[in-house]
C-alpha cells in the first residue's frame, strides 16, 4: 500500500486539493491506520498554524461584514465556511477514534498494556487516542472563546 505523506494530509485538511484526489485520500484514510496517524497530526499542525484563533472577536467582525443582509445571491466562500470545514475534520477524527473503539482495538490494547505494564512503550493506538483527546480539548477552548 502506498501511504500518503504528512504534507499531503495538511493540504487535505486545508482543503487545497482537487475533489477526486480528496475522495481518494478519504478512502485511503478509512482503511489505513498509519495514514490516520498522519492525518490527525496534520489537523493538529494546521490548527496551530491558524493565526485567527488568537483573535476570535476580529474573526467574528469579519464574518458579520460578509453576511449578505440585503438578500444578495452571491454566496462567496468565506472564512466561516473554512471554519465549518475545520470542525468537520475534528468530527471526522473523533468518529475515527470511535470506530476504532467500537471494533475493540482499544479493548485489546488495554489488556495487552496491563499485561506488560513494566515496559510501557506507548502504542500507536494509544497515541491516536491521546491526540484526539487533545484536539477535542482545543476545540472546546476555541468554542468557549467564540461564545464570549
Ligand atoms: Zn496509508
Amino acid at each position: 500500500m502506498i501511504h500518503i505523506a504528512l504534507d499531503e494530509w495538511k493540504m487535505y485538511v486545508r482543503d487545497e486539493m482537487e475533489e477526486d484526489k480528496r475522495i481518494e485520500y478519504e478512502e485511503h484514510l478509512y482503511s489505513c491506520e498509519h495514514c490516520m496517524g498522519h492525518y490527525l497530526e496534520a489537523v493538529d499542525a494546521v490548527q496551530r498554524d491558524l493565526p485567527s484563533i488568537e483573535g476570535p472577536s476580529l474573526y467574528t467582525d469579519e464574518v458579520m461584514e460578509r453576511i449578505p443582509f440585503e438578500g444578495g445571491d452571491a454566496r462567496k466562500p468565506s472564512r466561516k465556511d473554512w471554519y465549518e470545514k475545520k470542525v468537520f475534520h475534528y468530527v471526522l477524527a473523533t468518529a475515527m477514534t470511535l470506530i476504532l473503539m467500537a471494533t475493540g482495538i482499544f479493548g485489546e490494547l488495554l489488556k495487552v498494556t496491563s499485561e506488560f505494564e513494566k515496559n510501557s512503550q506507548p502504542s500507536f493506538t494509544e497515541n491516536i487516542l491521546n491526540k484526539t483527546t487533545a484536539l477535542l480539548d482545543d476545540v472546546e477552548k476555541v468554542e468557549e472563546q467564540e461564545a464570549e
